[in-house]
């Protein structure tokens, strides 16, 4: 029985880190007889439930990723099996159960439909341990460096935590240095890289430059630090994680999260620092000479103009001063709590600013 990982460009960093797992796995781009693999977030959630609906092949399906764990319910209504959360361990249990015809039940951290269509979910699984699994095998695809999963904070409107943890692992010095060696130009995928070695909460610099010392000594050419796909929360934002960009990165950005310029927004999404936090760490990033490049999210539930204003007055100092913004709609995501929320119509003013920000390059995203 054949097993293909259906490819595409969306999914690569979670098939990079599964591949190796099923190493003698087929690269597909269509449903292929056997036993197809998916891996998706919300985004792509329609076409693929169509192609799923419309395939003709013999397969069985098995869907993971953000949206699949966060909405297994919906997933069956198409695919066979979901793995929900890390699948580092579920994913060859659940493939080796079904080609040897054992039965899946006993498999932990996974969603069917029994024989009379009701929905099981088995047991959770505990988070993996990192440096078990490599980031990627470089035969296969690469990807960011892993350094880090999990994250101490339960914003509301996001999946991490959720498909994660509240606990952040990660992967050991020797281990991200193993895959470092595959590349000249270093970025890494974390919740929070200025976290590295930490509870996540309480910064622990010095693991992080051991870390950025030890990938020097690689021979990097170029390391990218605190940057897309990785950012850093604002209260990790200090002298001393700055000046271990200075010293160690080629970055001289910072991507960092605010999300809104309104504390009573702040607290009610849970993001657990303040306005005043955020301006703090903005200052900083212009003292060191880093240009920051900071994330809004816009429309939560019952968010007034005012409070919009609020984000783009503080939208407008930064780009003021030389930073960076990148702004998006609120995607009420499932496996969180805001999956049922009504979101908030973005004011005219708000769209009118940022385009006007977008046309100078100082603003991106999706506002609408
Ligand atoms: S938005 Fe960032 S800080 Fe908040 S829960 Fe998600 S990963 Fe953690």
């Amino acid at each position: 029985m054949d097993v293909c990982f259906r490819w595409n460009k969306k999914n690569t960093y979670s098939l990079a880190a599964l591949a190796p797992l099923v190493p003698d796995a087929l690269k597909v781009k269509k449903p292929h007889d056997g036993v197809m693999i998916y891996s998706f977030a919300t985004r792509q959630k329609d076409s693929i439930f169509s192609e799923v609906k419309k395939a003709d092949t013999e397969s069985i399906f098995i869907a993971g990723g953000p949206h699949p764990s966060g909405a297994p319910e919906e997933t069956l209504e198409y695919f066979d099996c979901v793995v929900i959360g890390e699948g580092e361990e579920t994913l060859p249990e659940l493939v080796d159960a079904i080609k040897s015809g054992r039965d899946i039940s006993t498999v932990k951290g996974i969603a069917y439909k029994d024989d009379s269509g009701k929905i099981i979910i088995t047991d959770r699984r505990e988070p993996v341990d990192l440096d078990k699994y490599p980031c990627f095998d470089p035969d296969i695809v690469m990807s960011p460096l892993e350094i880090s999963r999990g994250c101490p904070f339960r914003c509301r409107y996001c999946q991490t935590p959720r498909l994660f943890g509240n606990k952040m692992r990660h992967r050991s010095i020797d281990n991200i240095v193993k895959y470092a060696r595959y590349y000249r130009d270093l970025r890494f995928t974390s919740s929070n890289s200025m976290a590295y070695g930490s509870d996540g909460i309480h910064p622990r610099f010095d693991k992080v430059e051991k870390l950025l010392s030890a990938l020097k000594d690689t021979g990097a050419r170029d390391i990218f630090f605190g940057t897309f796909p990785s950012e850093v929360r604002p209260e990790f934002v200090t002298n001393d994680s700055l000046e271990l960009i200075t010293k160690y990165c080629t970055n001289s950005k910072v991507s960092l999260g605010a999300q809104s310029g309104s504390d009573r927004i702040l607290r009610e999404i849970l993001r657990g620092h303040t306005v005043d936090d955020v301006v703090q760490s903005l200052e900083l990033c212009f003292d060191h000479g880093i240009t920051p490049i900071v994330d809004f999210m816009v429309g939560f539930p019952d968010e007034t103009e005012e409070e919009q204003d609020m984000s783009l007055e503080l939208i407008q100092w930064i780009c003021k001063k030389g930073g960076n913004v990148h702004s998006h709609y609120l995607t009420p995501l499932p496996g969180t709590p805001y999956v049922d929320v009504k979101t908030s119509p973005v004011s005219k003013r708000y769209k009118k600013v940022m385009g006007k920000l977008a046309l100078t390059g100082q603003a991106t995203g999706t506002w609408e």
